[in-house]
């Protein structure tokens, strides 16, 4: 619970023990970078041993079953370079102008994980150690927005750049310290440009003390604490709601992502009571900076399947009933709630958060 005193917030921020992985790899190119070799030794400062590649190819070890395959993935963090794919920065609708990843990949276990759709071979986590080509990346398209840039009610965010879409990075903070250098790089960076993260963790002790300068925004992804068994891994809401709340008091602008929104039975009760959570936790922080992105559960048939093999055992609906078939511009066949449920939740949502949040912009609904 959130402490009542704002003041008190920082030292309230807490987790349940960081990710250590199982095997830490670097490549041959990444150790090129001081970044790179800055990450390996942190992690061997973290009691990690790391093993030196010859070359720049990650492979996994033969497992004895898909099962021992996923497994060990999910537990393998590589520091490679970012490929020049990566130093093409692409739109992300409706987040933001342009898509920054400064790793790739998440060691949390969601039944609903999105990344399980974009993301090809096993999953390990991939952490990138040229940033400062990403830098450079962010720097060419800055100005040249198309998403938030070209809405009247978001323009004032300036050039933004979501670095969430394929990993969380604070999950993998203590063994990178990337997030902590993008935050700084936006900070000195005298542009109108803003850096957008999402999380589902809460050791935000990193970043409290940076120069941050408004010029990034952290959003808790959050559900209530009834979904913890469809969020694996990672840190209890409440104290993702503490650690935003801590965010807030030195500065940076917050949101919550609420993702994604799972209508199963007595979702009122508990997202109300999320809700309501948020609220207090959020209570009498000076000029809060609050916005609020509200995300549909949603899958396509491949990563309904890939999913079902990760996590055979969960309890998270995605049959087709109560659901509809949607098609992205780039014809890609999506999985949503149907007309009736979608207009149900979204009605509930927007009056919840206007009464309970009522500082808050609501960014989207989709
Ligand atoms: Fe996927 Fe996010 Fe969960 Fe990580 S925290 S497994 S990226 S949904």
């Amino acid at each position: 619970m959130a402490s009542d005193t704002p003041g008190e917030r920082n030292i309230a921020v807490k987790r349940r023990g960081a990710w250590q992985p199982r095997r830490v790899v670097i490549t041959r190119d990444a150790r090129t970078y001081a970044h790179g070799v800055a990450m390996a030794e942190r992690c061997a400062g973290a009691g990690l041993e790391v093993d030196e590649l010859s070359g720049n190819a990650v492979r996994m070890p033969r497992a004895a079953s898909e099962r021992a395959a996923y497994a060990l993935a999910k537990n393998t963090l590589a520091i490679t370079v970012a490929p020049p794919s990566k130093l093409r920065l692409q739109p992300i609708a409706p987040s933001a102008d342009w898509r920054i990843d400064l790793a790739q990949g998440c060691p949390a276990h969601c039944s609903y994980c999105y990344l399980a759709g974009s993301l090809k071979g096993p999953p390990i986590t991939r952490a990138y150690a040229n940033l400062d080509d990403l830098f450079d990346a962010a720097a060419a398209v800055e100005g040249a927005g198309t998403i938030t840039s070209r809405s009247a009610a978001r323009v004032g965010e300036g050039t933004t750049y979501e670095a969430s879409c394929y990993t969380d990075p604070l999950a993998i903070e203590h063994l990178t310290g990337n997030l902590s250098r993008a935050v700084e790089h936006f900070g000195a960076w005298k542009a109108d440009v803003q850096l957008r993260f999402t999380t589902k963790f809460a050791d935000v002790a990193p970043l409290l003390a940076l120069d941050h300068r408004g010029r990034t925004r952290m959003r808790a992804s959050v559900n209530p604490a009834a979904y913890a068994p469809f969020e694996g891994g990672t840190d209890r809401v409440a104290d993702r709601l503490t650690a935003l709340g801590a965010m807030a008091e030195v500065g940076y602008p917050i949101g919550l992502t609420i993702a994604p929104i799972i209508a199963a039975a007595g979702w009122r009760e508990a997202y109300s009571e999320l809700i309501a959570e948020a609220a207090l936790a959020l209570r009498g922080i000076d000029a809060l900076d609050l916005t609020v992105e509200l995300i549909t559960h949603r899958f396509t048939e491949s990563s309904r399947a890939v999913l079902r093999s990760w996590y055979p055992g969960s309890k998270l609906d995605m049959g087709d009933t109560g659901r509809a078939v949607k098609y992205t511009k780039f014809g890609t066949k999506k999985i949503v709630y149907d007309r009736e449920t979608m207009a149900e939740l979204k009605g509930f949502f927007h009056d919840r958060i206007a009464r309970d949040l009522p500082a808050a912009r609501i960014l989207y609904w989709t």
